[in-house]
């Protein structure tokens, strides 16, 4: 692409979200979707007797995860009436996401989990056809990952899907006497990134070993900055929930890095038949509408984002702080995953005698029904990322009224 091209480009695309976001009632910048946007004359929550839910909390796939931007809603809507061919259609998701995560390839899963168990397959079988028919019992030993014993998680049990048996490892020596010529993979959980070994180090031993990395960052994005950081580390692999904080389809995920692993992990998905990964197909709905979410995503303005959550937490602790002897406060992130802030309301027992759990019960109970996390004692957590623009004052009233009322029951007793 000529210079001038991508000047065009980056003065074009701003102007092409402005003009879907003047069609919206807000911008999909500011929050995304809002609830009248949406609004649809058949009632399926009411045809099926379930309770739509404000999600003043996190995301959480019992909870439906988080929901789709507009974008991805468009992408969905408008492909949806087409026929594709799948191969075409993945590997032309795949040169975008090695454009924009500036990576060899990359290619759309059912989840994070699903880019664990397909990376994990690559490894294994490269593109060895037999290989692949065989998984998760190919011919000769039974393969096997080496771990850092401290980053041993519930997701391990995706790996074991794939047929392998898991070192636990602590430290870098043990790490250095745990390959043989078993060894597929190591796997690495950022979670627990500040946990023994640092990245670099973890993918130095790998390397000299001629073993290949992954990187399990499902939950990490935000910050935008770890769509691309981990490549640049050495990490061969990098697993990422497509449903969390990127937005785009639920059940949608991405498996990033090495062409020549994601060239192998292609082959152990659909549309082939019947590999190990069939169970784990995606539709080209949630192709395009993952693309859709993840340019979004890297396009976004994140501070104005990240402001724009701040206000949310402002807006929201201020109307409870009307009430006296309630206190809040912004909660930042720590650690690796879920980056994004927070609102921590605290009150005094003695003027509102009712504890966390019993706010957000009540909460949860009321109409609408809103879903936070009751704490310790007297303090509950609220989100503010995945609330439609229009739901912020109704979280905010809604605290107010269930602290008022306790603490007016207080008064009287
Ligand atoms: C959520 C999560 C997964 C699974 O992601 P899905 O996209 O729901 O499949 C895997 N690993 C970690 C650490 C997670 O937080």
């Amino acid at each position: 692409m000529k210079r001038r091209d991508v000047l065009k480009g980056l003065t074009v695309l701003p102007l092409a979200g402005g003009a879907i976001a003047g069609v919206l009632p807000e911008t999909a910048l500011a929050a995304g979707n809002s609830t009248a946007a949406k609004a649809a004359k058949r009632d399926f929550f009411k045809e099926l007797g379930v309770t739509p839910i404000i999600n003043a909390q996190a995301t959480m796939t019992f909870l439906s995860g988080s929901t789709m931007m507009p974008e991805t809603l468009e992408a969905i809507n408008s492909t949806a009436h087409s026929f594709v061919n799948m191969y075409e259609l993945q590997d032309a998701i795949g040169l975008k996401i090695a454009e924009m995560l500036k990576c060899e390839s990359g290619m759309v899963t059912s989840g994070a989990a699903s880019a664990i168990l397909l990376g994990t397959a690559a490894c294994i079988t490269g593109t060895d056809k037999k290989k692949i028919r065989d998984m998760p019992t190919p011919e000769g030993p039974q393969r096997e990952v080496i771990k850092l014993a401290s980053h041993r998680y519930g997701w391990d049990s995706i790996m074991r899907t794939a047929g392998v048996k898991i070192i636990y490892v602590k430290g870098a020596e043990e790490m250095e006497k745990a390959f043989n010529a078993n060894t597929v993979m190591c796997q690495y959980f950022n979670g627990a990134a500040d946990r023994d070994l640092n990245y670099e180090d973890f993918v130095a031993i790998a390397k000299k070993h001629n073993i290949q990395t992954m990187i399990d960052i499902a939950a990490d994005v935000p910050p935008v900055e770890n769509l691309y950081k981990f490549q640049k580390i050495g990490f061969d692999l990098i697993c990422l929930s497509g449903g969390k904080m990127l937005r785009g389809p639920q059940s949608a995920g991405l498996l990033y890095g090495k062409k020549e692993l994601i060239d192998a992990a292609k082959l152990n998905h659909s549309p082939y038949e019947v590999p190990i990964g069939r169970p784990c197909k995606v539709n080209k709905e949630e192709m395009f509408g993952m693309y859709a979410a993840l340019k979004s995503f890297v396009e976004r303005d994140h501070e104005k984002e990240w402001q724009m959550w701040l206000d949310r937490i402002k807006y929201i602790g201020d109307k409870a702080e009307s009430i006296a002897g309630v206190k809040a406060e912004t909660r930042l992130p720590q650690g690796y995953t879920n980056n994004f802030p927070g609102l921590l309301l605290t009150w005094d027992a003695g003027s509102i005698n009712i504890d966390g759990n019993q706010v957000s019960k009540a909460l949860k109970d009321g109409t609408p029904s809103i879903q936070t996390r009751g704490g310790q004692g007297n303090s509950l957590s609220v989100g503010v990322t995945l609330l439609l623009d229009d739901q912020v004052d109704i979280v905010a009233r809604r605290i107010k009224e269930v602290l008022s009322a306790a603490a007016a029951k207080t008064a009287k007793s």
